[in-house]
């Protein structure tokens, strides 16, 4: 973006992008004033299992309650998040308030479940990440396995060299992996097979399309069929009704996320959203049990 704004000719017919420029200076001042005022919110987004319908995690979203305006959603704000750098101190505390959520959710009794927090290439560039994630999990005395760090193609694909040492060493930790809008980008899974990766998360635009385009569907088919191969469990994002999901479950797909289930939800809701789902599969099986 700034190599952009460097090139462009001044002129009198530039005052959008003087707007736009002005506004992104105001959403980043913002935005440092949110991270001290502590204005961001994490919220979850249920993730179930394809196979026994059961919640087995959750994707981390982070919100900003911003006085006087309301929810921002974080496509308005993250990239200018990550074109200023402010991406690593809301990055870090995403994760921090990830890992005390899970941390808070064992302290009530609960079973554990894996929360993903998504990552941004910014933060990846670094050499600190899993320096970070290591504190951050002793500071909430959890266990690595019940994070899974979501990063995109394009993420893994600048320095992949830089990249891959880096996923080596959460790797080593023990911290899940996921692509997250996987075949969005340009790379192929021979080529991920270099990244320790686990889960693929299919993006939300192919999964738009599965009941009524062909391709779409074959593209999923074999995605599923690579992957599994490759070890690496499938996660469908973006799934709005019943028929995508008897068709991903026939497709062989591992999770699924989406509005059908449920949309992001404060925590407390998703915790709700957990009990809720549990009681409705104990009485459909005690049905089943009863009618058997
Ligand atoms: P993402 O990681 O691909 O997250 C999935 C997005 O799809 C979420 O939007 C979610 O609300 C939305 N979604 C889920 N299911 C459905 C569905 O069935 N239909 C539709 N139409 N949408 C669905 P959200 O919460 O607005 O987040 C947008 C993006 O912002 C995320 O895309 C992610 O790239 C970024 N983001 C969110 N939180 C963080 C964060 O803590 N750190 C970083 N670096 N990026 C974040
Ligand atoms: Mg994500
Ligand atoms: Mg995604
Ligand atoms: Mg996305």
């Amino acid at each position: 973006r700034a190599k952009t704004l460097g090139k462009a000719r001044y002129s009198v017919f530039d005052k959008h992008m003087h707007d736009k420029a002005v506004s992104a200076m105001e959403i980043e001042h913002n935005l440092r004033r949110a991270l001290e005022q502590d204005e961001f919110e994490l919220h979850f987004q249920p993730i179930l299992s394809a196979r026994t319908g059961e919640v087995s995690g959750a994707e981390a979203l982070i919100r900003w309650n911003k006085p006087g305006y309301g929810t921002v959603s974080p496509s308005d704000f993250i990239p200018i998040a990550e074109e200023t750098g402010l991406i690593l101190p809301i990055g870090e505390w995403a994760l921090r308030a990830a890992c005390r959520h899970v941390r808070g959710w064992l302290d009530a009794g609960r079973e554990p479940l894996t929360v993903s927090v998504n990552c941004s290439a910014r933060q990846l560039q670094r050499q600190d990440l899993p320096g970070i994630a290591a504190a951050l999990l002793e500071e909430a005395e959890l266990d690595a396995s019940l994070i899974k760090v979501e990063l995109t193609e394009s993420a893994v694909m600048g320095d992949v060299d830089h990249a891959i040492s880096v996923l080596n060493r959460l790797h080593a930790m023990n911290i899940k992996i996921s692509v997250d809008d996987f075949g969005t980008g340009y790379s192929s899974l021979a080529y991920l097979k270099r990244f320790p990766i686990n889960t693929l998360k299919i993006d939300r635009s192919f999964i738009n399309g599965i009941l009524e385009n062909d391709d779409d569907r074959a593209i999923i088919s074999s995605i599923i069929a690579m992957a599994h191969s490759l070890n690496l469990s499938i996660v469908a994002e973006g799934v709005e009704n019943e028929e995508q999901l008897a068709l991903l479950r026939d497709l062989g797909c591992d999770e699924i996320q989406g509005y059908f289930y449920s949309k992001p939800l404060p925590a407390d809701r998703f915790m709700a959203f957990v009990d809720a789902r549990a009681r409705s599969l104990r009485e459909a099986g005690d049905e089943a049990l009863e009618a058997g």
